[in-house]
């Protein structure tokens, strides 16, 4: 079984729908930050979506970029995807324990509700179109409803979930969106809303093995596949890139980072993963920073 996005249209070209399976790109996300299980909850619901509206671009370099701030103690969520299925994303703080009662995980309690939901696509156009909404419950799902209803004039259904083991790893994750496309007859909207009702949650179909494609074919026996897209946890950070990020500090701070700390770590925000520049690496940076800064004064 693997991870993938699937895009289909059903009930008479009326419905579109987008459904991902993203069990091993949640539970990737999950190692990488050492999360604890509901903000594994929270980033891999918020990581399912951006995976599905990424699968909407077109090309390769296109992006979606996802973020939500909410308030709650896990701080800001940033989640990218790109047009070739890669996803990546952080919260904060992720390491914060939040449960209800009744045992299930307290998503809403962690990312907040008094804050907002962004989404920015970027599809090679001129500027990127980016469209912001109040949160509703900080539960994901209804927030991105309501990003669809408001910012696209879209009614929509967002259901997306992450089931989390005692030992904190990843059991089972995906999501679904479901659209009513414009023009959408009564008899469509009313016999959309009975499926709606029948629907159990999202991890339950995953755990139960249904691959994405299965499912909207479970729900929508109707439905025409138009595509399917591999969906993954990839950060496409590397030592260059930091390097270059540094060359933009001023040079005093490179300086101090070479006298007083004998050396930098930095930690990619995005997967944890750790760049270590020995205060050789800084000279040289440093090195190089001036060489440009020379450049310029006499150009
Ligand atoms: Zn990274």
């Amino acid at each position: 079984m693997k991870d993938e996005t699937v895009i289909a249209e059903a009930m008479n070209q009326q419905v579109r729908i987008h459904c991902a399976r993203s069990t091993d790109m949640v539970s990737a996300a999950q190692k990488a930050h050492d999360s604890a299980a509901a903000c594994t909850a929270a980033l891999g619901r918020t990581l399912t979506v951006t995976g599905l509206l990424a699968s909407d671009l077109k090309q390769k370099e296109e992006h979606v970029r996802v973020r939500i701030s909410g308030g709650g103690p896990i701080g800001r969520i940033i989640c990218e995807g790109d047009g070739a299925g890669n996803v990546r994303g952080f919260g904060e703080n992720m390491n914060i324990y939040a449960s209800r009662p009744d045992g299930h995980l307290d998503v809403g309690k962690v990312v907040g509700t008094e804050g907002t939901l962004q989404v920015s696509r970027d599809m090679g156009l001129k500027e990127p179109f980016t469209g912001t909404v109040e949160l509703v419950s900080g539960e994901i799902g209804e927030d991105f409803a309501r990003y669809f209803a408001v910012s696209e004039q879209t009614p929509s259904v967002v259901s997306v979930g992450v089931l989390v083991n005692t030992d904190s790893s990843v059991l089972a994750a995906g999501g679904l969106i479901i659209q009513l496309l414009p023009g959408a007859q009564e008899e469509t909207i009313s016999a959309l809303e009975e499926m709606v009702k029948t629907m159990r949650p999202m991890t339950e179909y995953m755990q139960e093995g249904m691959e994405a494609e299965e499912l909207i074919l479970h729900l929508f026996p109707d439905a025409r596949i138009l595509g399917h897209r591999q969906l993954r946890w990839h950060c496409d950070c590397s030592r260059e890139r930091f390097s270059d990020a540094m060359m933009t500090l001023r040079k005093e701070d490179i300086a101090s980072m070479i006298e007083e700390d004998h050396g930098a770590e930095i930690v990619c925000q995005f997967c944890q993963r750790k760049y270590v520049f020995s205060e050789e690496d800084l000279r040289e940076i440093l090195e190089k920073r001036l060489h440009v800064e020379d450049r310029n004064r006499t150009s």
